[in-house]
Order: structure tokens, then C-alpha cells, then sequence
């Protein structure tokens, strides 16, 4: 089973969502880089101060920024066996980066990446739908995954939140900055046969079950 992952497709594809299932399955340490830009805005710590006006913006904070991040988490011993990686990389230097850390680790040869395809009009109306749990990271859909009790997280009861970057306008922004900047990468790992793709469509277990045969 390929278990050194890169996860691709638009933002609300549903990557979050089966990023856990995936990683969890195949015993390999989720990394997202939004995740840890969040924890980092949540901290107020510098990286934190300096990302936060970008990702409101949903705009693509700057390369420099994640280079060392993305080299110390590589090079944890948790990822000798596989990672997922989910937000990473979003532009061609990043692929490049990723491709020059991995080859020094020698394990680009096992990485594949796998997109999550969704139309754009169906990320919108999901996006906009979509809370998050501040605490715990849980997410809901209001329409077609809510909460059991109004406005709050089934796991530990915190007040859900919409993200900032979730507001339609920043939503519709995050798409173009998706087709212009990251669909290249599809591109990248498509020219160097190692590209898979599933439709994201459906339930999360059927979408889950499509990927589990990709990655056999
Ligand atoms: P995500 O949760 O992956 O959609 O990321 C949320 C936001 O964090 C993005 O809209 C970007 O502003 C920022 N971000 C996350 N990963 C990256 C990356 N690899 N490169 C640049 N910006 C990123």
C-alpha cells in the first residue's frame, strides 16, 4: 500500500475529513500545514502574527514561511514509514522543495499524491456550510452534517465557528489562488507518474473506499 501520501484538490474538498480516515487506516502521521498556521495564529507567536492577515485573505502565505517547518516535521522519526501530507505543497517551489527533502530522506521514489476532485460550485456551497470546532478541530456541515445540539461540538461541547477564510467572497478567492497557483502541482506529480485521482463526491465513507483502492 502507498502510505507516503500527498494529498491534493480544491479547498472543502473534503482533504481534512480523509486525511484522518487515511492517515488512521494506514498508521502514518497527518500533517497540515493550515493546521499548524492555525495553532500559530491561535499561539500569537510570530509565524502566527505574520500568516494571519494572509490566510484572511485567502491568500498563500509566503514559501519561507513553511520551508523549515516542512523539513523538521519530514525529518521527525514518526515519518520514516509515511506521512500524509494535506496542504503541502500549494505551488510549484514547494513541490520542488518537497521533492528535494524527500530525495535526501530517500523516499521520493514512494511518493504518490492523490487529488480530491470537486467542482467549484459545489466547494462554495459547502464552504460557506461548514463550521469547525476551535477546540478539537471536528467539523460539521449545517445542512448535511450537523451538530446534535445547536451551534455546538458533539465532542466537547465548544461553540462551532465559521471560519474567517470560509466566508463565500474569501471562499471564491481561495479558488482562484487554487487554480492559478496549486493546479500546476497536480501537473508536477502527473509528469513524473505519480499522480492518482477520486471524485469527491458522495458520502465521506464511499469517497474514503475510492481512495483505499487508489492506494493499494
Ligand atoms: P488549508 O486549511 O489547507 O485550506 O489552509 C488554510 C490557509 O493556510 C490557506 O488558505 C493559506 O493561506 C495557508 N496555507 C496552508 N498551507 C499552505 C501552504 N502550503 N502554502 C501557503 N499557504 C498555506
Amino acid at each position: 500500500m502507498i502510505s507516503f501520501i500527498v494529498l491534493l484538490g480544491p479547498p472543502g474538498a473534503g482533504k481534512g475529513t480523509q486525511a484522518k480516515m487515511i492517515s488512521e487506516k494506514a498508521c502514518v502521521p497527518h500533517i497540515s500545514t493550515g493546521d499548524i498556521l492555525r495553532e500559530a495564529v491561535r499561539k500569537d507567536s510570530p509565524l502566527g502574527r505574520e500568516a494571519k492577515a494572509v490566510m484572511d485573505r485567502g491568500e498563500l502565505v509566503s514559501d519561507s514561511l513553511l520551508v523549515n517547518i516542512i523539513i523538521e516535521r519530514l525529518s521527525r522519526s514518526d515519518c520514516a514509514n509515511g506521512f500524509l501530507l494535506d496542504g503541502y505543497p500549494r505551488n510549484i517551489s514547494q513541490s520542488q522543495t518537497l521533492e528535494k527533502v524527500c530525495s535526501e530522506h530517500n523516499i521520493w521514489d514512494k511518493v504518490y499524491a492523490l487529488e480530491i476532485s470537486v467542482p467549484d460550485e459545489e466547494i462554495v456551497d459547502r464552504l460557506k456550510n461548514r463550521r469547525s470546532c476551535p477546540s478539537c478541530g471536528a467539523v460539521y456541515n449545517i445542512v448535511s452534517n450537523p451538530p446534535k445540539q445547536d451551534a455546538a461540538c458533539d465532542g466537547c461541547s465548544t461553540k462551532l465557528q465559521l471560519r474567517d477564510d470560509d466566508r463565500e467572497e474569501t471562499v471564491r478567492q481561495r479558488l482562484t489562488v487554487y487554480h492559478e497557483r496549486t493546479e500546476p502541482v497536480v501537473g508536477y506529480f502527473a509528469e513524473r507518474k505519480k499522480h492518482l485521482v477520486v471524485k469527491g463526491e458522495g458520502s465521506p465513507e464511499n469517497i474514503f473506499a475510492a481512495i483505499m483502492e487508489k492506494l493499494k
